[in-house]
């Protein structure tokens, strides 16, 4: 029996937890139920080792076999010589435990668990888990698994798995590095990223994470030399407050992350006492978290691995918010194309005068615009026109990225060999799209030969680009300063409430952030009510006051443009009626009609996960039906916080359309910062806040708050759902 560095093979005290580097990259590898049938896991596991000519030591362990394919055999764990940096084990769940004792006992550094039907499975299969866990903890051994299909490691020839994937001859090592929580899916991305010509570092599937998880070998591969960018497939968060640091360190690693994260539509999960809170769930929450790390969210797994082959082989976009040129000898493939761009949030380039001068050269004035079609070239589409006419796109100051979408046509393989040294001469990148079907295999081979990326789709292109934008956009987010606190932004008054907050209290606290809210004043009668409208002026609002009531107007008890003492009068009784029905009458409120030229919804919450979060979109009583919101952590930066604004489908509106003036984005946008800071003030104390609406005037005119509500959580509760 030998005994690793560490144990003393008597005492069996716990060696030293082997470092990640060696479990991806292990000397020796053990294959527990290694066979020679293929059909079986243990089988498949030996067979892609050898195939794909692992460099270290290859150890079968199999009771009933002396040699498997030339190999010699060992009938456990404890005949095998030498310590043994990883173990892969594909038995039956019935069997795991042992096998994973076996281990334990011969020190084996990591064991790779592909076995599933565990906490997957159920609770007995929970059990069953823990108790590896623990015989693993005590021998200091690590897992990964299980429920995973292994690791495939391309820049050490180490493949660690029984995934079909494995089928592929000649993966390529490259520089993108994989963690997914699917196996199957990430063995499907690694093909999908073959057969576009991408190389990748090292794929990690982590299955249940038992042991090592997402974030584990997300660390791992911020520091891997191999490693350039980094793709994730996560379902749930074991950490989500260290996943988001470990974002912000790859973003200062210059390592773009994108993630593709399972439950985005998933609906509001809590039954909402606010907008906010049924609009901003928690894969919102996640998604505006990894937008300020710097992190990219994508929807489309597949999308996710052609975007990471683009910024592993091509150059990186010169920032963000720069424009797009299209290109291509088809009018049908340009025009369809440049239709498309602004569903994606793209759009195309301003050329300058100097891209112009070039393109006259080539063809009539008239067809000097994007999208080009070289078609429309005076000596057809000649190949030195093409250069050019690429050339000073990539040269172009408001050009970020060319996009060619390539049709049916002769010499398709040629015409896209000329692609790959232009884009690297220009260190722009350039987005070749094979429109055709195998007919333009000629030209997907020329271009995995020259080792250029290719789509096949414009749709794929597009979100391509959105990526690659994003990534410029959170690259020039590490510069940032971190937020500034507005003069007189809280503190919160000392003496609010628990739990539901009527609209007075709420707007109590906004106003103590330095957020502008109605003028306004509780009464009890209608004659109160009567002297409150003479104090704050005519015409007033008026508005049934109760803790337990979500949607006021829904019941009757907003009232609106009370314009002398008679309508306040009748006003009062009706809602002073309504609110008897409702189980006791606690007053009324008698506020300022306030104007404005658009409504928009300000809210905040603590995510549980994430923490505290602010929120804008299109306010009113319909948020929820136009679901036009826009999220971010607080506090906010006056920056983000315009920037929110610019996303939201509203922004049009705010700039002002037909004939309508330009409205005041900068006070909404300083409403939003303090809502920040009080957000971050509170915590966890903040179970949500909606300011809905607030209501936007001409530009310089301001913002006013007119309905404001607040939950608040006693101060020693944490966390909870909100
Ligand atoms: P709810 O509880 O139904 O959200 P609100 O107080 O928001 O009640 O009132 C409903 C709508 O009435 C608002 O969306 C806004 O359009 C209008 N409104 C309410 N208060 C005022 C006010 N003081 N001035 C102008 N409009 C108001
Ligand atoms: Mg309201």
């Amino acid at each position: 029996m030998l005994h690793p560095a560490g144990t003393d093979g008597a005492g069996r005290a716990a060696p030293d937890r082997i470092p990640l580097e060696r479990i991806v990259a292990p000397r020796s590898v053990a294959v527990i139920g290694a066979s020679e049938d293929v059909g079986k896991f243990g089988g498949r596991v030996l067979h892609y080792l050898i195939r794909h000519g692992f460099p270290g030591r290859i150890l079968p362990v199999n009771p009933n076999r002396a040699a498997i394919r030339g190999l010699p055999a060992f009938p456990s764990l404890g005949a095998a010589p030498g310590p043994v940096d990883a173990a892969i084990l594909a038995v039956p769940a019935a069997h795991l435990l042992r096998q994973i004792e076996d281990c334990a006992a011969a020190g084996v550094g990591a064991a790779i668990v592909i076995t599933g039907k565990l906490a997957d499975a159920g609770p007995e299969g929970a059990a069953l888990e823990r108790r590896v866990v623990e015989v693993a903890r005590a021998a200091g051994m690590r897992l990964v698994g299980p429920n995973c299909l292994g690791i495939f490691n391309m820049t050490d020839a180490a493949m660690l798995s029984s995934s079909l994937a494995l089928e592929a001859e000649g993966l390529r090592a490259g520089g993108i590095g994989m963690v997914s929580q699917s196996g199957a899916l990430m063995g499907t991305l690694v093909s999908l990223g073959h057969d576009h010509g991408a190389g990748f570092s090292r794929c990690i599937s982590v299955g249940n994470q038992a042991d090592l998880d997402l974030c584990d070998f997300l660390e791992y591969l911020i520091a891997d030399p191999a490693t350039r960018v980094i793709a994730l497939y996560a379902e749930g968060l074991k950490a989500p407050r260290r996943f988001v640091e470990l974002l912000r360190r790859a973003r200062a690693a210059g390592k773009p992350v994108l993630c593709v994260k399972a439950g985005r539509s998933e609906a509001g999960a809590q039954a909402a006492r606010s907008h906010t809170a049924s609009l901003a769930g928690s894969f919102a929450a996640f998604e505006a978290a990894c937008r300020d790390a710097g992190a990219v969210v994508m929807a489309d797994p597949a999308a996710m691995v052609l975007a990471a082959d683009a910024l592993d082989r091509l150059p990186r976009l010169p920032r963000a918010g720069m424009g797009l040129a299209v290109v291509a000898s088809s009018g049908g493939s340009t025009a369809t194309t440049a239709d498309m761009l602004p569903a994606a949030g793209l759009r195309l380039a301003a050329m300058s005068e100097a891209t112009r001068a070039v393109l006259r050269r080539w063809m009539p004035e008239s067809h000097v615009h994007l999208p080009l079609d070289t078609g429309s070239f005076d000596d057809g589409t000649s190949e030195e026109g093409l250069r050019e006419c690429l050339r000073a796109f990539l040269r172009d100051p408001d050009i970020g990225a060319v996009l060619v979408p390539m049709t049916t046509q002769p010499a398709m393989a040629a015409r896209a060999a000329l692609l790959p040294p232009l884009c690297r001469e220009a260190g722009r990148p350039l987005l070749y799209v094979m429109m055709a079907g195998s007919v333009g295999d000629g030209a997907r081979a020329a271009m995995r030969e020259a080792g250029f990326p290719f789509l096949d789709r414009v749709s794929d292109a597009l979100a391509v680009l959105g990526a690659l934008e994003a990534e410029a956009a959170g690259r020039g987010r590490a510069a940032l300063a971190p937020p500034e606190r507005p003069a007189g932004a809280g503190p919160p008054p000392a003496d609010l409430p628990e739990g539901a907050l009527t609209e007075a209290e709420a707007k109590r606290l906004a106003a103590a952030y330095g957020i502008p809210v109605t003028r306004e004043r509780l009464a009890r009668d209608a004659a109160a009510a009567e002297a409150a409208a003479e104090a704050i002026g005519w015409p007033v609002a008026l508005k049934g006051v109760s803790r337990s009531v979500v949607h006021k107007s829904d019941l009757g008890l907003v009232r609106l443009n009370l314009a002398d003492a008679a309508a306040l009068r009748a006003a009062f009784a009706e809602v002073a009626a309504i609110l008897e029905r409702l189980g006791g009458m606690e007053g009324v409120l008698v506020q300022e009609m306030a104007r404005g030229e658009a409504e928009l919804i300000l809210g905040a919450r603590h995510d549980p996960e994430f923490g505290p979060l602010v929120l804008v979109g299109a306010g009113g009583v319909l948020v929820e039906v136009l679901a036009d919101v826009q999220l971010a952590p607080a506090p906010l930066r006056r920056d983000d916080a315009l920037a929110m604004l610019r996303r939201l489908a509203l922004w049009p509106v705010l700039q002002g359309v037909r004939g309508r003036p330009a409205l005041d984005a900068a006070a909404a946008a300083e409403a939003l910062v303090r809502l920040s800071w009080l957000a971050a003030d509170l915590g966890p104390r903040l179970a949500e806040m909606d300011l809905n609406p607030i209501l936007l005037r001409a530009a310089g005119g301001g913002a006013i708050a007119v309905d404001a509500r607040a939950t608040l959580r006693a101060r020693h509760q944490r966390g909870g759902t909100g």
